[in-house]
């Protein structure tokens, strides 16, 4: 029974608008500052408070209700269970919650870690992973809209915590900026739930990245019909705008990906890696896949109208360079743009990959993971997660190493997923820093370019 969904629902439904109502408390008092509140001392900083507390309350209710169902989905996705049905039960026996004892967190201390018919225990792996979301999703909201930032478009005298903060969050505040948020929280609950499955089992589940990418884009649409504050109208949004030929570009070539998708689906083109199971089996160590590099080419086929209908879409944009798409478009464009960034990049690393050492090199989950990543952080920030998976993989390995002789680490099982989904929180919480190497590394392109010219007479 879609019950339990609806639970989940309500449960979400219930913290999103009870908190979209306190956090508006804030700006209603700045609006009352004006008023000469001197006579009310310090009253308006108390209800500020209040407001903020709440709102961190409703948020850590949020990710303990996201956690919860990130415990149905790396569980049942890998088993090839629906989410939905049936209702949650004790893995044991079988026996059915009740609503009570499905609350994220309470649940559990509520049946005291047992099961209430057969008295086996309940794993701390449930709560343990609520709470977990819970309180990111709390540390989140306060990293990104209480902590002190500095508000200046050049960046400066703050702390150093609002050197990592991106000072458009605070500008626009919460009540207007929710969407983007929510979607930034979600893909973090995405890919703490795709790192679990991936390390377990080697897949990235396509629900989880597709999922990820579908409330990207969602958020992306929806944002601009909010207004945009004062302050925040000085400073780069966190997806940065991308100009209307790139505009044209990401439009013309997610609608070439979809007529390549609706192709391969309609079974014109034919899925790369059919027939891996007739040469590779899971029981015989030397069995491998021979055919990898003619793969490659049906991959590249299938990848033809989205760079055809791409080129086609920014010469036609270009027709029309004088006039600026809408709002709208241009931040579901420059989402598109980031999907297809991410994507592009693994995506190229696995065909050289595999034409070079002859079998396949790197899964496409991964693909779509960074995909993910580009369209819910914009384009550049899929560039830097994938710059810093290389880091936090050596690092990984180094800190397996030395660890060795005490704890066993997976050294060489972990997959590249993990990796991939640390570099992008570590993206999304530098952002700040790592916008600012953007001149630099725009600098050494123009330099290698006008180099090229010389060299070349071009
Ligand atoms: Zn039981």
């Amino acid at each position: 029974m879609p019950l339990e969904i609806a639970q989940h629902l309500f449960g979400l439904g219930a913290t999103v608008g009870g908190f979209l109502d306190v956090s508006t408390a804030p700006s209603v008092a700045s609006r009352l500052a004006s008023v000469d509140l001197t006579a009310y001392g310090g009253s308006l900083a108390t209800l500020e408070f209040v407001g903020r507390l709440i709102s961190c309350l409703f948020l850590f209710a949020f990710g303990a209700c996201v956690g919860s169902f990130l415990n149905v989905v790396v569980y049942r996705i890998p088993a090839g269970l629906s989410v939905v049905t049936p209702p949650s039960r004790c893995p044991t026996c079988g026996g059915r919650l009740t609503w009570r004892e499905n609350l994220p967190v309470l649940g559990w201390l509520l049946l005291r870690g047992k099961c209430r018919f057969c008295r086996q225990p309940i794993s701390i792996q449930y709560p343990l992973i609520e709470a977990a979301i819970g309180i990111v999703f709390a540390l989140l909201y306060l990293h990104f809209y209480i902590l002190p930032g500095n508000h200046s478009t050049t960046g400066g005298n703050g702390s150093w915590l609002s050197a990592l903060v991106l000072p458009w969050w605070k500008a626009q505040g919460f009540a207007w900026s929710w969407p983007l948020f929510v979607a930034v929280l979600l893909l973090v609950a995405g890919l703490v739930a795709s790192t679990i499955i991936d390390a377990r089992h080697f897949i990235i589940p396509g629900e989880i990245t597709w999922t990820m990418s579908g409330i990207g884009l969602a958020a992306a649409a929806v944002q601009p019909f909010f207004p945009v504050s004062g302050r925040a109208r000085l400073l780069t949004p966190p997806i940065e705008q991308v100009a209307p030929t790139t505009c044209g570009v990401a439009l013309g070539a997610c609608f070439g990906l979809l007529i390549a998708t609706i192709l391969l689906k309609t079974g014109v083109l034919r899925y790369s890696y059919a027939d891996y199971d007739a040469y590779v089996k899971p029981d015989d160590p030397r069995s491998s896949y021979p055919f990898a590099r003619r793969e490659t080419l049906r991959e590249i086929v299938y990848l033809l109208p989205t760079i055809a209908c791409g080129l086609i879409g920014g010469w036609v944009a270009s027709q029309w360079s004088e006039s600026q798409p809408p709002v709208w478009l241009g931040s579901v464009a420059s989402a598109l743009f980031g999907f297809l960034i991410g994507g592009a990049t693994l995506w190229m690393v696995r065909i050289l990959g595999t034409l070079g050492f002859g079998r396949e090199a790197m899964g496409l989950g991964d693909v779509h993971l960074l995909a993910s990543v580009g369209m819910v952080l914009g384009w550049k920030a899929a560039v830097w997660t994938f710059a810093l998976s290389l880091p936090v993989s050596l690092g990984y390995a180094f800190l397996a190493f030395c660890v060795r002789p005490f704890i066993r680490l997976p050294i060489r099982e972990l997959p590249l997923g993990p990796h991939l989904a640390f570099a992008a929180i570590l993206t999304l919480l530098l952002t700040p820093t790592l916008r600012s190497f953007d001149p630099t590394l725009a600098d050494v392109f123009s330099a290698a370019w006008q180099g090229f010219r010389i060299k070349t007479g071009f």
